[in-house]
């Protein structure tokens, strides 16, 4: 592979590289498998069933959890590669396997009881799929605040809730075997004191509301439903969601996201780096006039590489320091990662399709490109860009101008 064009892992140091070589799996899974079936997968809006049976035989549904517990111990830097290679081949695989691995990695950092850690042994040895109930119809994308509330059970002694939530996008809800829930600590709390709630197949019940019908990101079957759910109070994680989500959610799912989006653009370039060579192969001795699009595509991959690198890293340092992953400038730096990524993906695939011409706008070709553009326009709207910026933009008010630029 040109090393310009080089996923996350050819990055890696050999110091850091994944155990048991994940991302080696995941890479073959992306290429052999989610590749094949992503075009009726898109076509049909149908879950990617037959990666994530590969994804399964292979154990890498728990690869995050720890190894005390079946799990693979896998860092962050491991599942992001992953998700890259993955999405390279399906977008809504990577997106999927990115999706999960966020839930999973709520429950690693701040899933510490009885109930929690039994939990983790049974996605380990079992290979559940979680999935993620945060959006509600009464909010939408502003996931911060929850209409839905926690009600104590008192008839069954205090120690068990029910839950019911207008939840309109669950991705993959009917294939999930454990969702993530937020809502309101209890029925008097104010709507920014939430919690995550984690429910498994047995605890709800789902109605489904409406279908995913959408423009890209067709396999991600992003439903509308509404759920349902009872268990004991152990379920709930302790942390506040404004705690957990500024230490592990919102960075792991920007991170995730982001790799994942990066996989899209890589396979976009890939397909405009061999439009070129077929290019100069018919006019040998002469540069296509094309390949000035393809470096201009190269040169904004490789920003988007760098900018996600640079955020792990940032993770990585901030991790065990719940000061600094609280803090406005780790909050900023994260925000701003999943608004750079998420216009960078479009611009590389664009920037592709200009390189390819016809042979990338036609469904056609082995250049192609309309289901790379379509799934990349859902990056900004996952959690709006201009909401973010909006967020953003607040946080500087008051942010001190105090940080280093390594810090
Ligand atoms: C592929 C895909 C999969 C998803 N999977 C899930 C899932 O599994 N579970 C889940 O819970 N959710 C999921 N979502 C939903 C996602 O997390 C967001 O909640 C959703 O995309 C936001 O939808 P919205 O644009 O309708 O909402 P809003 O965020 O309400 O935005 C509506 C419009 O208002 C603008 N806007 C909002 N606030 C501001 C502001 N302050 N300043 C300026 N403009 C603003 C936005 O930019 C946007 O144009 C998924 C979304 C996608 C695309």
């Amino acid at each position: 592979m040109n090393a310009a064009l080089a996923g996350l892992a050819e990055l890696t140091p050999a110091s850091v590289q994944a155990p048991a070589n994940i991302v080696a799996r995941a890479r073959a899974i992306g290429a052999e498998i989610a590749a094949r079936h992503a075009p009726d997968v898109d076509r049909d809006g149908r879950f990617p069933i037959e990666a994530f049976e590969a994804l399964r035989a292979e154990k890498l549904l728990g690869v995050m959890i720890p190894a005390e517990l079946g799990g693979g111990g896998a860092s962050l830097f491991d599942v992001a590669a992953a998700c890259h290679a993955l999405a390279r081949g399906c977008a809504a695989t990577g997106m999927i396997y990115a999706m999960h691995q966020i839930q999973i990695a709520c429950l690693v950092n701040h899933g510490g009881n009885g109930w929690h850690r039994e939990l983790m042994q049974r996605i380990a040895a079992g290979q559940l799929l979680l999935g993620s109930a945060t959006t509600e119809k009464e909010t939408g994308g502003d996931i911060r605040n929850s209409v839905c509330a926690v009600q104590a059970d008192q008839e069954a002694g205090g120690d068990r809730f029910t839950l019911a939530k207008n939840a309109s996008v669950i991705s993959y809800g009917d294939q999930s075997d454990v969702i993530l829930v937020t809502a309101r600590r209890n029925p008097d709390a104010p709507s920014s004191d939430q919690v995550l709630v984690v429910v498994t197949k047995d605890d709800y019940r789902l109605e489904k509301t409406s279908l995913w019908d959408a423009m890209g990101m067709r396999g991600t079957c992003s439903d509308g439903y509404r759920l349902e759910a009872a268990g004991v109070l152990d379920q709930i994680l302790p942390l506040s969601y404004a705690d957990l989500s500024a230490q592990t959610m919102l960075p792991v799912t920007h991170i995730l996201w982001s790799s994942t989006w990066l996989g899209i653009a890589a396979d976009a370039v890939s397909r405009a780096r061999a439009f070129v060579r077929s290019e100069a192969k018919r006019k040998p001795g002469t540069t296509p006039a094309s390949a000035v699009r393809l470096a201009e595509a190269t040169a904004k991959l490789q920003q988007m590489k760098a900018v996600i690198l640079a955020a792990i890293r940032q993770y990585e340092l901030a991790c065990g320091s719940p000061e600094r992953l609280t803090s406005l400038s780790f909050a900023t730096a994260m925000g701003t990662l999943k608004v750079t990524t998420s216009e960078l993906v479009r611009e590389v695939v664009e920037a592709s399709i200009r390189t390819c011409g016809l042979a990338g706008y036609r469904n056609d070709t082995p250049y192609s490109l309309g289901r790379h553009l379509r799934d990349a326009h859902s990056a900004a709207l996952m959690i709006g860009n201009d909401r973010i910026m909006s967020h953003i933009s607040t946080q500087l008010l008051v942010q001190r101008d105090g940080s280093g630029a390594f810090e």
